[in-house]
């Protein structure tokens, strides 16, 4: 067993999702991405002396949305509080959040990690206002402060230390993305940072009960950063137990460019918010009309999708999960499967086909120029044989090219279309046939394997148009005759 065998990993995650809201969360200054500098700041975000702050419903709508998701408690008085902290993106000095009442207490994110299911628990989830933000690299002298992103709306999803590697930790904020894209609320863009994942990571021996110092790693703009840097963490603080040093509890930013990390700041120095309730702000009151109507307007979600693709089309566990795991390809297989109840194809077409152009020439769904009743209709040309499998390949390719033309039409041109002609398939395997007398003896003396000769030469005749399972009986039928 080597040391690292001997410990436990020990991980809780807290995500900040951005909501994509039209306003931010408590004024009604816009929130597009990218705007110029300090453009979209109120008074309210700002906290001028003077000015009162208001919910945006919008904000509450979708928080509760992903508590019934996370299958949550949702509290239906909750209250806002103030996080006090000096910082130059902060004007205010203080971040309006939630403490003591958050709007969501327990609930679980469900995973699946090599063909095993688990439930992580969450402790909470709670809305809060996102701060702005500071650039020290475009001016040589000074730092410079962007406020557009003060006030846009965040919900914080804190995890129970429930976690036990980097894997499940990559399936847990994987499974987040996906919810979160599902439920409208956020685009899951870590690079863009508007998803953003601390984790908290500590080491202990197996077996062990009580849990022992953490250390808070941040800085990580993907998912697959997030495994990386606990994977880094995990083996400093095996490291340092293993060499009779202690792990001293710490915020410590991840470096994506050569996978280290460093210390932000000790517990010695660690943040004394002194929470205390928003004077500005009622409670959050939330009826039981307004929760059920939410509940009802929800879209349905992946799991739940998941099931249906199985019973009510059939569909194997592991192509359910393929197209469920996107919002967008679940909607394309939705919309392919009203025009035809070949179910399987249209999965085989959506996972293979489809995702793997889309790969290659590396463009989304928005810019797919195939539309889903186009791929129906190459599913029923190969299914009444109108054309090879390889044929509506051809086809396709066409089609992701622009071609607006139906499937038949573009089999037509393409001269894909699979001769059901009898006459004209016998004239071409007559001419194959006398093209190699040798061969058609070899054959009558027990070599069958020279079929295949005979079938690519009436392929080469017919220019790809015949029907492979038509030709080889016939095929098979003449040099009966012949014998
Ligand atoms: P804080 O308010 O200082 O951020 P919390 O108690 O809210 O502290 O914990 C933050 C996160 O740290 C949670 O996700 C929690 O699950 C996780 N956590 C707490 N203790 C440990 C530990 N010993 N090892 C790993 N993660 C932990
Ligand atoms: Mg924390």
């Amino acid at each position: 067993m080597s040391n690292y065998d001997k410990y436990e990993i020990v991980i809780g995650l807290e995500v900040h999702t951005q909501l994509n809201t039209k306003t931010k969360i408590f004024a009604a200054d816009e929130t597009d991405f990218g705007a110029e500098p300090n453009s979209h700041i109120s008074p309210i975000t700002l906290g001028l002396p003077g000015v009162l702050p208001k919910l945006n419903n919008d904000v509450l709508e979708k928080a509760i949305k992903l508590g019934i998701a996370l299958n949550c408690t949702i509290n239906k008085e909750n209250h806002f509080a103030r996080k006090n902290y000096f910082y130059a993106d902060l004007p205010k000095g203080y971040q309006i959040s939630q403490d003591a009442l958050p709007i969501c207490v327990g609930g679980f994110v469900e995973i699946t990690v090599h063909d095993e299911v688990k439930k992580i628990a969450l402790t909470r989830i709670h809305m809060e206002e996102d701060a702005g933000k500071n650039n020290h690299e475009l001016d040589p002298d000074f730092s410079l402060i962007d406020l557009n992103r003060a006030g846009i709306p965040l919900l914080e999803i804190v995890s129970e230390p429930d976690i036990r590697s980097s894997d499940e930790a990559y399936a847990y904020v994987t499974e987040l993305r996906k919810l979160v894209r599902y439920l409208d609320i956020c685009d899951g863009n870590m690079e863009e940072g508007s998803m953003r994942c601390d984790a908290n990571v500590s080491v202990r021996l197996k077996g062990e009960t009580n849990y022992r110092n953490r250390v808070e790693v941040k800085n990580m703009n993907s998912i697959r950063n997030v495994k990386r840097a606990i994977d880094v963490e995990v083996k400093r603080q095996i490291d340092l137990y293993e060499a009779g040093e202690v792990v001293e509890q710490e915020t410590r930013s991840f470096n994506q460019a050569d996978g280290t990390s460093f210390s932000l700041r000790t517990k010695e120095n660690a943040h004394d918010y002194r929470y205390f309730p928003e004077p500005d702000l009622p409670p959050v009151v939330i009826l039981q009309e307004k929760l059920e109507a939410i509940k009802a307007s929800m879209p349905a979600l992946p799991n739940v999708l998941k099931q249906q693709f199985m019973s009510a089309y059939q569909l194997s566990a592991y192509d359910a999960q393929l197209i469920t795991d996107d919002k967008e390809i679940s909607n394309y297989y939705l919309q392919i499967i009203q025009h035809t109840t070949n179910y399987k194809a249209a999965a085989n077409w959506l996972n293979n086909e489809i995702k793997s152009y889309l790969k290659d020439i590396d463009i989304s769904f928005v810019d797919f120029a195939v539309k889903p009743n186009q791929i129906a209709q190459i599913i029923q040309l190969v299914d009444d044989n109108t054309v090879s499998s390889s044929g509506a390949k051809l086809i396709f390719k066409s089609m992701a090219e622009g071609n607006q033309h139906t499937a038949k039409e573009i089999a037509t041109a393409l001269q894909l279309v699979q001769t059901n002609n009898a006459d004209e398939l016998s004239n071409w395997i007559e001419q194959a046939l006398q093209k190699y007398p040798d061969k058609v003896k070899e054959y009558q003396n027990g070599k069958k394997g020279n079929l295949n000769l005979f079938i690519g030469e009436v392929m080469k005749l017919s220019r790809g148009s015949s029907d492979p399972k038509k030709l080889t009986a016939l095929l098979q039928e003449k040099l009966q005759e012949k014998s």
